[in-house]
């Protein structure tokens, strides 16, 4: 027992610690959500019984761990990589985020199981096998979910580490300094030939391949089992430094992952393979793309006030719901792929969003944007100034599932 008051602590504009009660706020609230509704109908062509979700531990990883258990009572296991507590030292965000999955799990009957691992590894890939092959096989979904800044290939050995920049030419935006607070112009150099292939080799689709190559060796998965990989495409003003810079290159390469995933699994066992592509949200990934937290701060202002605003567990829910329930005819774009991001590249806020684009400063940032919002969003990522939570209470640290 490690009962401690824990305060806020940050490097720059990263948090380094977390706050477990936070987090289980954060956790219920999303749990809220999806239990809001009566359980998504069953679908006899198209079951959703066992579901295997590779970074469940926070953003879109945990909405689609939640909404799959609460939405339509599955069994999940959940794959991610995260920091226990150790001697007086906050886990991170992600362990007591999974702490309080469990909790809840347990208290409404709902198998979960979680394995904290790197999921490139062919350990872990083994480790999960042999989990489900004991408790959730067939799997008939497998969300893969994983942000990553670096991965170590196990067949060779190598680190790749993946990049932030523009491909091809240098890119000059304005930006938010999230330390200092200013609106400032930046220019970030485009990215070398090897970025861009080591930024594919981490956030491309050669290890949610394997994994399902894995399963499919072990007979793991369902007849009919679907699987489904996220992505980001975004308005035009940020196509520089992301859908044509080197993280789009590697969704490019998730597109195409999809493809010959959907063509094994279809003649495998009649499954398929998406790319859901959805809306912007603060998360630890995404705070990290340069531009992109001052879009965010604009984009929010505009979505709110229209009363559009989706965060992650509203969307992914929707996406379980409306997309993956029922029938199993899958709503797809020109490209094959699912869109969640429909309310934020609506006409109407995209229009709004590109005229303030080029009026923000650091004098009417709070005006013109919400950047209070992103910073609150961006602190209750690690459970602090989460309402409802008294930080001045000593709280237990020491969990584990
Ligand atoms: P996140 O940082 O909140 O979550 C990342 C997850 O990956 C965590 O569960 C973490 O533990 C896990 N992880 C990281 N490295 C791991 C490793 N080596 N082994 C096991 N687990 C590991 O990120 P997110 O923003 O939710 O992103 C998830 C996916 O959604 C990404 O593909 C991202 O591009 C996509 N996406 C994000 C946004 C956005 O705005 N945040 C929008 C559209 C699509």
């Amino acid at each position: 027992m490690t009962l401690e008051v824990v305060k806020q602590k940050s490097r720059g504009f990263i948090c380094v610690n977390a706050h477990p009660e936070g987090c289980r706020v954060n956790v219920e609230r999303q749990i809220d959500v999806a239990a809001a509704q009566p359980p998504a109908g069953r679908s006899d062509s198209h079951p959703i019984s066992n579901v295997l979700v590779v970074g469940a531990s926070t953003g879109y990883g945990l909405a689609s761990r939640i909404a799959a258990g609460w939405g339509l009572r599955a069994r999940t296991l959940g794959v991610f990589f995260e920091r226990p507590p150790d001697r007086g030292r906050t886990a991170s965000a992600g362990f007591y985020n999974t702490v309080a999955v469990h909790q809840r799990a347990k208290k409404d009957g709902l198998h979960a199981a979680s394995l904290n691992g790197d999921a490139f590894s062919d350990d872990v890939k083994r480790e999960a096998a042999e989990m489900i092959r004991k408790e959730f096989a067939p799997v008939d979904l497998v969300i893969y979910s994983l942000a990553s800044p670096r991965r170590t290939d196990p067949r060779n050995g190598a680190t790749y580490q993946s990049t932030l920049k523009p491909v091809g030419q240098a890119y000059s935006s304005r930006t938010i300094d999230l330390d200092s607070e200013r609106v400032t112009e930046v220019t970030i150099e485009p990215a070398s030939e090897q970025e861009v292939a080591d930024t594919i080799a981490v956030m491309g689709g050669e290890d949610w391949k394997r994994w399902m190559e894995m399963l499919l060796e072990e007979n793991l998965l369902a007849s009919g089992a679907r699987t489904l990989a996220y992505s980001y495409i975004g308005p035009e003003m940020t196509w520089p430094i992301y859908r044509d810079g080197t993280i789009g290159q590697a969704k490019k390469d998730l597109d195409r992952a999809a493809g010959e995933l959907s063509a094994t699994m279809s003649n495998r066992l009649g499954g398929r393979a998406w790319v859901s592509v959805n809306k912007a949200i603060v998360t630890q990934a995404s705070a990290a793309i340069p531009v992109v937290p001052l879009y965010m701060s604009i984009l929010m202002k505009v979505m709110q006030e229209r009363g559009v605003e989706e965060g992650a567990i509203e969307q992914i829910d929707r996406l379980f719901r409306e997309f993956l329930s029922g029938d199993g005819k899958m709503r797809t774009d020109a490209g094959g792929r699912i869109r969640l991001d429909d309310q934020e590249m609506r006409e109407e806020v995209q229009s709004k969003v590109s005229g303030v684009w080029p009026t923000v400063t650091t004098e009417n940032l709070h005006q013109v944007s919400d950047f209070a919002w992103f910073k609150r969003q961006f602190r209750n990522l690690f459970g602090f100034e989460v309402p409802g939570v008294d930080y001045s209470q000593p709280t237990e640290i020491d969990l584990a599932w």
